[in-house]
């Protein structure tokens, strides 16, 4: 099927894995001849790529979906599209083709290869189209070969994997994303050198838990093993260019030393650890299934600063699990003062329907979460807020990613993943897209300064 010089307005909400998902979705759209608006009002088809994450993610796209009724009075022949994670649960799809009949379109995480198709049949059959069939390990072959419409410009993320096992018990995403299944080394590979060779300069390997990349997949390639030979790309076969790559996100349960000493002796991966840690107490980590205890935890972080001092960590954590006593929280909130994350996404407990978690009964009320995560959202800014003062004096290897923020010419990302305002570079040079040295002479509130020190790499 081609349309003709139709307009689409998609929109991805949630994360970096729904990120990617939208770029294959506008890659199918373009394939078929949909150019791309940003006035939803001009658009003939508008989509939106759900998450399921937590509620309010749901409740917004309620919203958005209702307020949706304007354009489709205006323009009957609008198509209205809702795919992703929200509407790969069932009781979810009900409520949301009851409520809004004007929806033409629903599909789930494991029809987005099929949308060309799914279209064809709203456009051809003038029905309304609904397909959340649940395959636990839909074909990966599906997914490979899909058409990307990207806009990162120098940085792209690269899906290294799909879906989780590892049923944390608060988590809807191995539900909604199916069964963990990791992409070959060879189709990662060329995806990669296909990118550098376009002019991205940093890459972000993307997985639920890319620690345990390679399960299922014949040459027991391991996630290390993934990043060494990354990293060992030789610059003759990608033009003599470079790049950093990084990932996201590791699991503490399946990171190991080996996996840091690969980083440690690397020249490309990127010195940034984002270990989620959702809790500071172990019985909260047990019963939330995480698979390790606070003291493995910290003797990995301390692994990882042993060898890599300037390492940058972050992390996430929820509040307000089921059952989580005030002194679970004040674990959490002393293990925050000893780490010292350099920064935290921090989340109050969703209830999810299906999961494990949401059968628990829970007695904290939520004024009481509130006024908890208030607290440790206080407790962070305290621990985190001069973090990056470490860095004054240092010099920092950054990718420069275009014109300044307030105050300085220049802005990119740094090796440590730090966001760096770049002063004193040379007139009428430009250091866009370049790697360059700078020291650091002054440590803001979430980034650094750093004086230009000269060009690093190509
Ligand atoms: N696979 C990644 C992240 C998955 S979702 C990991 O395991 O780290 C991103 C974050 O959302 C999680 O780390 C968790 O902190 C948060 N999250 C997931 N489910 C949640 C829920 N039901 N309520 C509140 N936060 C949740
Ligand atoms: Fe969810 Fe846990 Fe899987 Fe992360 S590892 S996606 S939190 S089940």
């Amino acid at each position: 099927m081609r349309v003709k010089a139709k307009l689409a307005y998609t929109r991805t909400f949630g994360c970096r894995a729904n990120v990617a998902d939208g770029e294959r979705i506008n890659g199918m759209l373009a394939e078929i001849g949909y150019g791309f608006t940003r006035d939803i009002n001009s658009a003939d088809l508008i989509l939106f790529n759900t998450c399921a994450v937590r509620e309010n993610a749901e409740t917004r796209v309620f919203g958005n979906v209702g307020a949706l009724i304007h354009q489709k009075r205006r323009n009957p022949n609008l198509i209205i599209a809702v795919c992703g994670c929200m509407v790969q649960q069932e009781h979810i799809t009900e409520k949301l083709y009851k409520t809004f009949p004007f929806v033409d379109l629903i599909f789930g995480t494991h029809a987005l290869p099929k949308l060309p198709q799914l279209l064809e049949n709203v456009i051809q059959e003038k029905k309304r189209v609904v397909d959340i069939s649940d395959s636990k390990t839909p074909e990966m072959s599906d997914r490979e070969n899909l058409p990307i419409r990207r806009e990162g410009g120098l940085k792209a993320d690269v899906p290294i994997m799909y879906g989780c096992d590892n049923f944390c018990t608060y988590c809807v995403v191995p539900y909604v994303r199916g069964r963990e299944r990791s992409r070959t080394p060879d189709a990662v590979f060329n995806e990669i050198r296909g990118l550098i060779n376009d002019g991205v300069k940093e890459i972000m390997l993307l997985g639920q838990n890319v620690n345990s990349y390679g399960k299922g997949l014949t040459g027991n390639t391991s996630f290390a093993d993934l990043l060494r030979q990354i990293d060992g790309i030789k610059s003759e076969e990608i033009g003599g260019s470079d790049f950093r790559v990084s990932y996201m996100t590791s699991h503490p349960k399946d990171l190991s030393k080996e996996l840091i000493d690969v980083i440690a002796e690397s020249a490309r991966i990127s010195h940034h650890l984002h270990l989620p840690v959702q809790s500071g107490s172990d019985e909260v980590l047990r019963a939330m299934n995480r698979g390790y205890t606070i003291q493995q935890y910290t003797d990995i972080i301390n692994y990882a600063r042993f060898r890599i001092p300037r390492i940058s960590i972050t992390t996430d954590i929820i509040v307000g699990f089921p059952g989580e006593t005030r002194n679970d929280f004040d674990q959490t909130l002393d293990l925050i003062r000893k780490i010292r994350f350099d920064s935290a996404y921090t989340f109050i407990y969703s209830k999810r329907e299906g999961t494990k978690a949401a059968q628990m009964s829970d007695n904290v009320e939520a004024g009481e979460k509130s006024s908890r995560f208030n607290e440790m959202l206080a407790v962070l800014d305290e621990a985190s807020g001069s973090a990056y003062e470490r860095y004054i004096g240092k010099t920092l290897n950054v990718l420069c990613e275009g014109a300044g923020r307030a105050g300085g010419e220049f802005s990119g990302k740094s090796r440590e993943g730090v966001i760096t305002d770049i002063v004193n570079t040379p007139k009428d040079l430009d250091i866009t897209g370049k790697f360059v040295n700078i020291k650091v002479d002054k440590a803001l509130k979430w980034a650094v300064q750093g004086v230009f020190r000269g060009v690093f790499k190509k």
